[in-house]
């Protein structure tokens, strides 16, 4: 993950940190290539533009030109920034809300995103890490296969599916999940819902119908994090006309450029709340800021 942006901007540093003393010169040069990199690594420009601005008003006010080691501080400074925009500002540090059982997580995002793999991996989580009962259930009407594979997950991991109806809307399963995770004593029910190629108004229209049944008490959205710009276009779409609560990264095992978590959290203003890091179950982490800026760094 970060590879590029975290080779890129080694290669700045190591700049900086050979030269000894810095002049604003070399901090504007040293700043301009930490934006490229981060162009490069798909960060959009206004989020890279706002980037560079706050570490350079930082820098600057830290008079980095009189430093011992300025390379050094730069680096600290840069680092901080990119935990700060990954980090937000939001108060709310709770990964999942799940009490009141039982509680609905809306699962929501584009067809291939990882969208039922995630549900399962989650269910997985809580079951294991917080010894909850779940249920989970397809919306996915379009695709039987797509409903058969969260029931095969589901006998896989050991967490229970809704029973397959054939012919209902995906608004009536949701309500279907609701009243078998309360007669079943569920501590936590997940939707799964359809996805579709591209965002259109049919898929919108369907998801806040379901929305509006259950009243999620967390709204994921599931994107790939190999797809950049577009990750955070479709992330800006969901929440925009869904609401979400977070956000999952997937397939983040990959080589990807990894500019889509920064923007991701700059954009939208939603935390990434996990990473998926391959197919298997378990390969589901939570999103640590720290870790990330580090690893960016190099
Ligand atoms: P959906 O259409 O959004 O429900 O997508 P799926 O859950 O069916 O996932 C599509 C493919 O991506 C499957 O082959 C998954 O195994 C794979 N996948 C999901 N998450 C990850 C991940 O974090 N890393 C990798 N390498 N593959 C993933």
């Amino acid at each position: 993950m970060f590879e590029n942006l975290s080779e890129r901007l080694s290669g700045v540093f190591d700049k900086l940190t050979s030269q000894g003393a810095l002049s604003e010169d070399d901090v504007k040069t040293a700043l301009r290539e930490v934006r490229v990199a981060l162009l490069e690594a798909d960060v959009s420009l206004p989020v890279a533009r706002d980037f560079v601005k706050a570490v350079e008003s930082r820098a600057t006010g830290q008079a980095v030109t009189k430093s011992v080691t300025p390379g050094q501080q730069v680096i600290k400074i840069v680092h901080d920034e990119l935990i700060n925009v990954l980090k937000g500002d939001s108060e709310d540090t709770e990964l999942l809300k799940v009490d009141n059982p039982p509680a609905p997580i809306l699962m929501v995002g584009l067809q291939g995103g990882g969208k039922t793999t995630t549900t399962a991996k989650l269910a997985k989580r809580l079951k294991e890490k917080q010894g909850k009962r779940v249920l989970m259930a397809s919306l996915d009407v379009y695709r039987p296969a797509a409903m058969h594979q969260l029931e095969v997950l589901g006998q896989q991991i050991g967490v229970d599916t809704l029973p397959i109806v054939a012919g209902q809307k995906p608004a009536d399963i949701a309500k279907r999940a609701k009243q078998q995770a309360i007669m079943g004593g569920y501590d936590v029910y997940m939707l799964d819902t359809a996805g579709r190629l591209s965002i259109d108004d049919e898929l919108m229209a369907e998801v806040e119908a379901v929305r509006d049944v259950t009243n999620p008490r967390e709204t994921l959205l599931v994107v790939d994090g190999l797809t950049g710009q577009d990750a955070v276009n479709t992330a800006e779409n969901f929440n925009n006309r869904i609401g979400i609560s977070g956000v999952v990264l997937t397939r983040m095992d990959g080589d990807g450029r990894g500019g889509a978590a920064l923007s991701m959290r700059a954009v939208t203003g939603k935390p990434i709340k996990f990473v998926g890091l391959g197919e298997k179950m378990d390969a589901l982490e939570e999103f640590t800021p720290d870790r990330i800026a580090g690893r960016i760094l190099g």
